[in-house]
């Protein structure tokens, strides 16, 4: 190397004074050069301190933007983070409701024009929204799901805390989702709100079943009882929409109501990371 920076150059440099063009093209000869770097003035106490703050912001995590948001509601950090850690929480959890949901509006709207059955278009979406939360829940916490549950297992949030905060927070994420997609459907509001007692219920039973079994057996026995359950009504009564009809509703309702105290009774039980 035959070219080395020039002393009022460097002066420049040091004190600030340089574009930032300059800067860089300085900076690249400077990574390149020891002689040069000789001769740029630093204070060693200075240096290490700068050092050690770029280490702490590079080190730190970004937080999530789900992380942000709920932190802008007042929800504490720590809670914050461990809500936005939740795998079912997941980018691709979030497109993957989204996509089903849109795919039922699309699929009601196509059957209303298509024949004089209204109501019975309406079935994929009313099937499918009670089923997001409760699948979410399977993949809300526990050894099976979660990469991070060994050290979240090591915390005081772990365990039934961890599960029924995540929970929640899933069941929360579904039904505002669903609630949102709700108006696109061609229904009238009683008809296409149908889908919310089921949810709750659906979710009430998961945490109930889970005090016993792992969430993800819990979660696939209820998604076939649901799916039993709806395949009932044509068969029992002739009727598509039985398990929507009121009657079926204030059974939903009655179950959540039954089920979430026996699930906070039981809670010691909700250990998902225990293997049984
Ligand atoms: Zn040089």
């Amino acid at each position: 190397m035959t070219w080395h920076l020039p002393a009022d150059l460097v002066e420049r440099y040091a004190r600030g004074r340089l574009d930032p063009a300059q800067v860089m093209s300085v900076e690249s000869h400077l990574a390149g050069c020891p002689r040069c770097r000789a001769a740029v003035p630093y204070e060693e106490g200075w240096l290490a301190a700068s050092w050690e703050r770029i280490e702490d912001l590079v080190d730190m995590p970004r937080p999530r933007a789900a992380a942000r948001v709920l932190r802008r509601l007042g929800v504490p950090e720590h809670v914050a983070t461990f809500l936005a850690a939740t795998p079912a929480l997941a980018r691709g959890w979030l497109v993957a409701v989204t996509g089903v949901l849109a795919f039922a509006v699309a699929a009601a709207h196509l059957g209303a024009h298509g024949g004089p059955d209204k109501a019975n278009a309406l079935l994929p979406f009313l099937v499918a929204a009670p089923i997001l939360p409760v699948a979410g829940i399977a993949m809300a916490y526990g050894r099976h799901v979660d990469p991070a549950y060994e050290l979240q297992a090591a915390t005081p949030m772990a365990g039934w805390r961890a599960l029924l905060l995540r929970t929640l927070a899933v069941l929360c994420c579904a039904v505002g989702l669903t609630g949102a997609a709700t108006p696109l459907l061609p229904a009238p509001p009683g008809l296409a709100v149908a889908w919310l007692l089921p949810s709750l219920a659906l979710t009430a039973a998961a945490l109930a079943l889970s005090t016993r079994f792992a969430p993800p057996f819990s979660v696939a026995v209820l998604a076939a009882a649901w799916f039993g359950a709806v395949a009932a009504g044509p068969l029992l009564a002739d009727d598509r929409l039985l398990a929507f009809s009121p009657g079926a509703q204030a059974l939903y309702g009655a179950a959540a109501l039954a089920l979430v105290p026996l699930v906070y009774l039981r809670r010691g039980r909700l250990d998902p990371g225990d293997p049984r």
